[in-house]
C-alpha cells in the first residue's frame, strides 16, 4: 500500500499534494451550512450563524500543513553533526491530525530515531515535521512513512526510524466504537531495518521493546 501512495506522490511531485483551483472562503461556509441541514438542524438558528465561519477558521489551523513543504524546511534547518554518531532519539511527539477516510481526529504521538552521518536537526525541527505532515488530512501508515522518508532524504543518516502510535475517532466514536485502541504504525529505514540490534536500541529508548518485529521499506 504505501507503495502506491508513494508512486502516486512522485508523479504529483516538486508542488506538495496536488491540488485543484481553491473554493472561496464563502464556498466553503456554505459547504459547512449544507453539513449542518445534513446532520438535522437549522443553520440559521442563532447558535450555528457564527459556526461556518469558525469552522473554516478552524480547517486553516487543523490543515496548515499544506503550505508547507517539509523537505524543503529541514534542508534550510540541518546542522553538521560535529562527530556525533551515536542514535539519536526523539520520543512522544504529540500529533493531532485528521483521517483522510472521515475527516475525524487522529490523535497521538510520534517517536524518532535516526543514526546521523553527517547531519543532525535540532529536536524543535523535528517536532515542526511532524507538524506539518500530522496537519493534512492523513492515512497513519503514510504520515509515519512520509516522516521516515523526509528524514532520509534531506538528512542522508544510516537509518531512519519512526514509530507512531495513534488514536482514531472515526474508530471510537462511530461505526465500530472501539475506545483504549491504539494503532501502531512503523517505518524503518537503513541499519533499523537490517540490524536487529540497532532497532532493538530504539525501541527500548522508546519503551516499545519487542512490541514491533521488523517494519519493512
Ligand atoms: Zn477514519
Amino acid at each position: 500500500m504505501d507503495k502506491a501512495v508513494n508512486s502516486k506522490r512522485s508523479r504529483a511531485k516538486s508542488s506538495g499534494p496536488s491540488r485543484q483551483a481553491k473554493p472561496s472562503r464563502a464556498e466553503a461556509e456554505t459547504a459547512v451550512r449544507t453539513l449542518i441541514r445534513w446532520a438535522g438542524d437549522d443553520p440559521d438558528r442563532e447558535g450555528l450563524r457564527a459556526t461556518p465561519a469558525r469552522v473554516v477558521r478552524a480547517y486553516e489551523e487543523w490543515f496548515a500543513g499544506y503550505k508547507d513543504e517539509p523537505r524543503e524546511y529541514l534542508k534550510r534547518t540541518f546542522e553538521e553533526t560535529g562527530g556525533y554518531d551515536e542514535v539519536v532519539v526523539l520520543r512522544d511527539i504529540r500529533f493531532e491530525s485528521f483521517c483522510e477516510h472521515h475527516i475525524a481526529p487522529i490523535i497521538g504521538r510520534v517517536h524518532i530515531g535516526y543514526l546521523p552521518r553527517n547531519r543532525v536537526v535540532g529536536i524543535s525541527k523535528l517536532a515542526r515535521l511532524v507538524e506539518v505532515y500530522a496537519r493534512r488530512l492523513q492515512i497513519q501508515e503514510k504520515m509515519t512513512a512520509e516522516i521516515a522518508a523526509c528524514l532520509d532524504a534531506v538528512l542522508k543518516p544510516h537509518g531512519v526510524a519512526v514509530v507512531t502510535e495513534g488514536t482514531h475517532q472515526c474508530m471510537t466514536t462511530r461505526g465500530v466504537h472501539k475506545t483504549g485502541v491504539t494503532m501502531v504504525t512503523s517505518r524503518m529505514l537503513g541499519v533499523f531495518r537490517d540490524h536487529a540490534e540497532t532497532r532493538q536500541e530504539f525501541l527500548s529508548a522508546i519503551g516499545m521493546r519487542g512490541a514491533i518485529s521488523v517494519g519493512t521499506g
